[in-house]
């Protein structure tokens, strides 16, 4: 996420889940006979009389926010749609269809027609229709909704881990905001083409997701860091997540592109990897290195599930690791 120089302090002291705690949370109890799961996971699920649910999530991507505000359209159009499924893919759905919100300050048709090809792209590869929107005149600010199917009482949520489970993350952590660093810098990066991959066209693992749903206790997606997102897991199922430094999963583009020390950093807090951090039962560890060769996504084990509170990680020596922050939060 990019910080906007001229940011200002918050008025009030409330941060981003500060004030969807208190202004939003308490809305938000499951009122209707077909809420399944309500605000605080990362999809609302719905449930109707069949054998599958209805996963529902919306991300909104702000122009010098959520990308550079020189991003080429088709750039901003598939990193939205990616960064927004990878919700669903957090709780193991199936997509089924996206809504778009489209706020442009002005009517551009080579923008609209770079945008439009690069959703085309991303609608085709992760086979999912665009069903409705809505356009309107503003700065430029993309929302996008997506929908997916579930089994009926197989979501993976944020609050099924257990002390004992094994945490694994997919991919590689770091690759976002290094990305971020790299793409920001008045200096030539040698593994530009890489970060732009990372950064425009993140996966959404929605493959792995699924084939997470009859093996893992709880997911999430990493938007805002390890540290954050697993700091939901922990917080959600009520216990405590140890992670082991030496075992976070770091590309060699980002090992080549900044100190170890950033790195940890990146990888902890940096954010915007979109990969998925889960909790298995020991018993089912085969069952990862399973589906690891089966989708051929790299699953690293990168700590354990205690019973306690909170996220903390241990370096080599067995000491606690200082971080500065807890992830990216709006308004913080
Ligand atoms: P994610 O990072 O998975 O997109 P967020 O951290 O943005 O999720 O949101 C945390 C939870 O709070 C989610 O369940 C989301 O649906 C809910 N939420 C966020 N903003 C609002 C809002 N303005 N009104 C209602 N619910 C909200
Ligand atoms: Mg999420």
């Amino acid at each position: 996420m990019i910080v906007p120089e001229n940011k200002e302090k918050s008025q009030f002291t409330l941060d981003e889940f500060g004030l969807i705690k208190k202004y939003f949370a308490p809305l938000a109890k499951p009122n209707s006979a077909h809420v399944d799961i309500s605000l605080g996971d990362d999809c609302s699920v719905f449930a109707f009389a069949n054998d599958e649910r209805l996963a529902v999530s919306v991300d909104t991507l702000v122009t010098g926010v959520h990308f550079p505000e020189q991003a080429l359209p088709h750039q901003i159009a598939t990193r939205a749609i990616a960064v927004s499924l990878s919700d669903l893919a957090a709780m193991g759905a199936r997509p089924c269809g996206i809504t778009i919100a489209l706020t442009m300050p002005v009517i551009d048709n080579d923008w609209l027609e770079g945008f439009s090809r690069g959703l085309a792209q991303s609608l085709a590869h992760y086979a999912v229709p665009l069903v409705g929107g809505d356009t309107t005149c503003g700065p430029l600010c993309i929302s996008v909704q997506v929908m997916g199917a579930l089994p009926k009482d197989q979501a993976l949520t944020r609050s099924g881990a257990k002390p004992g489970d094994l945490v694994f993350v997919s991919g590689t952590l770091g690759d976002g905001a290094a990305a971020l660093a790299c793409l920001s810098s008045a200096h030539r990066c040698l593994e530009k083409d890489y970060f732009e991959d990372k950064f425009y066209r993140p996966v959404a693992r929605i493959a792995l997701g699924q084939a997470l749903l009859a093996v893992a206790n709880a997911g999430i997606d990493i938007s805002d860091g390890l540290l954050a997102d697993a700091g939901h897991i922990a917080n959600s199922s009520s216990v405590a997540i140890e992670l082991r430094e030496e075992s976070l999963p770091l590309s060699l583009a980002a090992k080549s592109h900044t100190s170890a020390k950033t790195l940890q950093q990146w990888a902890l807090t940096g954010g915007d990897d979109y990969e998925l951090c889960f909790c298995v039962s020991p018993e089912r560890q085969e069952q990862v290195q399973k589906i690891s060769e089966s989708l051929d996504v790299r699953l690293t084990k990168v700590g354990d599930v205690r019973s306690g509170e909170g996220v903390h990680c241990i370096d080599s020596s067995g000491q606690i690791i200082k971080i500065k922050t807890g992830g990216y939060q709006h308004f913080s």
